[in-house]
């Protein structure tokens, strides 16, 4: 494969916004990249219900994992992964024409046209798909180590905080996801396990799927590691009844 390039015309203007513009709402990368696992968690469990996949029988799980030493942090998953083509469609090209209207227009300005900083910008991250993008806000690299539930080869993927990306092919072998983000020296706090425990058992605890933060130059054991409980809340507070 190889592949170089810059995140196509528009993706360009994302940079400077998620770093400016999005600044103050930094936590919620974390939660925008766990639930794109959850998400690929979900997807592959939908094609395994409608018998379109079969000969799978894992436990699905999300892993936070801690390199403090490489300063990097890893959301990883076993979910469905992505293709060569699907890395190009949905991360390369994102259609952020929408988002880049909306933001041009209302960037600075709140409802009576006085300029204060937006305080929605939370909600637009999520409903504009630049969730992913989010990544920079506390990264200035982001690899991408996927490899999609179908029998195309593992693909890697690493760009910079400019939006300049390489592609090539992989050796991963088993099915699903690493998202390994580089934290930048402003956002080293991102590296301590109490502030990633605190933000995902603020978003995440309500997700399906197990979620774990692992700290590697800590001994825990892994069910001590989980944020969110066994059971889902609902069937808990259904069982009060
Ligand atoms: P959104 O999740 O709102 O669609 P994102 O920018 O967060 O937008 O992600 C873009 C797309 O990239 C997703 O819709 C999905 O197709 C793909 N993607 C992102 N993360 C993963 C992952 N962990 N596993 C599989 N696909 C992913």
């Amino acid at each position: 494969m190889g592949e170089k390039g810059g995140i196509s015309v528009q993706t360009e203007h994302i940079f400077p916004i998620i770093k400016r513009w999005l600044y103050s709402e930094k936590d919620i990368f974390l939660r925008e990249l766990i639930s794109n696992a959850a998400d690929a968690v979900s997807k592959l469990k939908h094609l395994i219900s409608i018998g379109e996949v079969s000969g799978i029988d894992d436990d699905f799980s999300i892993f936070v994992k801690i390199n403090k030493k490489d300063e990097t942090l890893t959301i990883s998953d076993n979910g469905i992964g992505m293709s060569e083509e699907e890395v190009k469609k949905y991360i390369n090209q994102i259609a952020l024409s929408g988002a880049l209207d909306f933001i041009q227009k209302y960037d600075g300005k709140n409802k009576d046209g006085e300029t204060s900083k937006d305080d929605s910008a939370d909600g637009i991250i999520g409903h504009f798909g630049l969730g992913f993008y989010s990544a920079f806000m506390v990264a200035d690299k982001v690899d991408i180590i996927t490899k999609s539930y179908s029998p195309s080869p593992a693909v890697f993927w690493t760009c910079n905080d400019e939006g300049d990306y390489e592609m090539e092919n992989s050796d991963k072998s088993d099915r699903g996801t690493d998202i390994i983000l580089h934290i930048n020296e402003d956002n080293r706090e991102y590296l301590e396990e109490t502030k990633l425990r605190e933000i995902a058992e603020k978003y995440c605890s309500f997700m399906p799927t197990p979620i774990y933060i692992i700290d590697n130059e800590k001994d825990e054991k892994i069910e001590d590691c989980r944020i969110n409980p066994t059971e889902p809340l609902w069937k808990k507070s259904l069982a009060m009844f």
